[in-house]
């Protein structure tokens, strides 16, 4: 437990230093990050490695290969040029745990004509930051560098060690920021508790959803409409197929977990689905068409894996095709993210949650986000990691106006700096 004295004096240096906060939050806003395709990047990365200079630590800018770029990430998702992750560590003075920090430099694309100013352009008004990213994650990712100042600049002393990861392409269910980090192994089995910003501050994230979309062709056989008995019309096929589908999806979500779900969405707790997003068929009105393309959204929870859910599917798509000779059906993955989760009753949420009180003067229950994230590529090395940011539900993030509170920005840069003096 750290001394109620230090505890107070990293406080009042957080709260002397709102200005700052609200500065690099602003800085970061301003510039544009949108992906796709990923603009800017070296230059966000720039400025997150001075911040971290400022530190007195050294910071790595660690480029993903063209190549296995090209491996890893299908040309359709539409990433363009160089993409940087930025990341130092914190030592602390002896041995100790170790600490991984995370937060996401990209935002999603901003229409200027539904908002009140230019989204690139912060605006501090009336206690917020708006723009895009401020909220979703920017915001966030200023506290994360204001709460270890907090301790450098305080001298408070700690064990152990903190690194921060300040990755891309979160917003694509990118390859390229946390999961490159995992494999280039910066990121390993040896640390001890995560903590990522990339959430709201009315709870507390410990799961997510895993994501897998499945590419199912109906394969028939073309003919002149004229003649339509002597063709294998794919798209009359397929919609029988998507009722069965459908099936599946109402059985599927009659499921629930055992994780507690966010609150606000009229549910109690976390809840899978199956989903037909797209269908496409057809050249032409005089064509019996050849081939048609199902696109299955399976969301899926903790208790579940990828491997059961395509399973489960696979077995509706034999089902179809046993019964229907004419047909041929071909099934395929196209991208996967598997779930997270952290149990609600580890220690480092129990921290959070204990820390997060203190601070804030409530509760932040603990659940299951019905999002799905790039912190599954640590969660799946067995390291446990609480979600909290900045956000709220009004943010509006990803929408028009997004905003953050300015007050919330100094509330999570503390509960960062006391989770980091309880866990060191
Ligand atoms: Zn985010």
């Amino acid at each position: 437990m750290p001394s109620q004295t230090l505890v107070k004096q990293v406080d009042r240096w957080i709260d002397a230093h709102k200005k700052d906060l609200v500065d690099l939050t602003c800085r970061l806003v301003n510039i544009d990050t949108t992906v796709p395709p990923g603009l800017n990047y070296p230059r966000i990365s720039q400025v997150l490695a001075s911040e971290l200079k400022d530190l007195g630590v050294t910071p790595t800018v660690s480029l993903i290969p063209e190549a296995s770029m090209r491996l890893k990430v299908s040309p359709e998702v539409g990433l363009k040029g160089p993409r940087p992750n930025t990341y130092a560590t914190l030592k602390g003075e002896g041995e100790g745990p170790w600490v991984l920090l995370n937060g996401h430099v990209d935002v999603v694309p901003a229409d200027p004509s539904g908002w009140s100013h230019d989204p690139f352009e912060p605006v501090v008004k009336n206690g917020k930051v708006y723009g895009r990213g401020a909220a979703d994650v920017k915001g966030s990712n200023a506290c994360e560098i204001f709460s270890m100042k907090a301790l450098v600049e305080t001298g408070a002393k700690f064990r152990g060690r903190i690194t921060p990861t300040f990755t891309t392409d979160e917003e694509v269910g990118g390859y390229s920021g946390v999961n490159y980090l995992v494999d280039k192994h910066v990121i390993t089995k040896d640390v001890d508790y995560c903590l990522s910003t990339d959430s709201g501050i009315e709870a507390l994230h410990v799961a997510s959803l895993g994501d897998a979309e499945y590419l199912i062709t109906v394969h028939g056989r073309a003919a002149h409409s004229g003649r339509g008995w002597t063709g294998v019309n794919a798209i009359e096929f397929g919609a029988s197929l998507i009722e069965d589908l459908k099936k599946l999806g109402e059985e599927i979500s009659k499921r629930r977990s055992r994780i507690n779900a966010e609150p606000g969405w009229g549910i109690k707790k976390m809840k899978p689905g199956l989903y037909v997003n797209t269908a496409k068929g057809g050249l032409k009105g005089n064509i019996i068409p050849d081939t048609f393309e199902i696109l299955v959204d399976r969301r899926f929870i903790p208790e579940e894996s990828e491997a059961q859910v395509r399973r489960e599917i696979a077995r509706v798509v034999k089902e179809f095709a046993a019964k229907h000779r004419e047909v041929k059906v071909s099934m395929k993955m196209l991208l996967g993210y598997d779930p997270m989760l952290t149990s609600p009753n580890h220690p480092l949420v129990r921290t959070v949650r204990r820390v997060a009180r203190k601070v804030l003067g409530r509760d932040t229950p603990s659940c299951g986000s019905q999002g799905s994230t790039d912190m599954a590529a640590v969660s799946a090395l067995g390291i446990p990691i609480a979600v909290l940011g900045a956000t709220r539900q009004d943010s509006n993030i990803h929408g028009i106006d997004e905003h953050v509170r300015i007050n919330d920005l100094v509330s999570v840069t503390k509960i960062l700096a006391h989770t980091f003096l309880e866990l060191l």
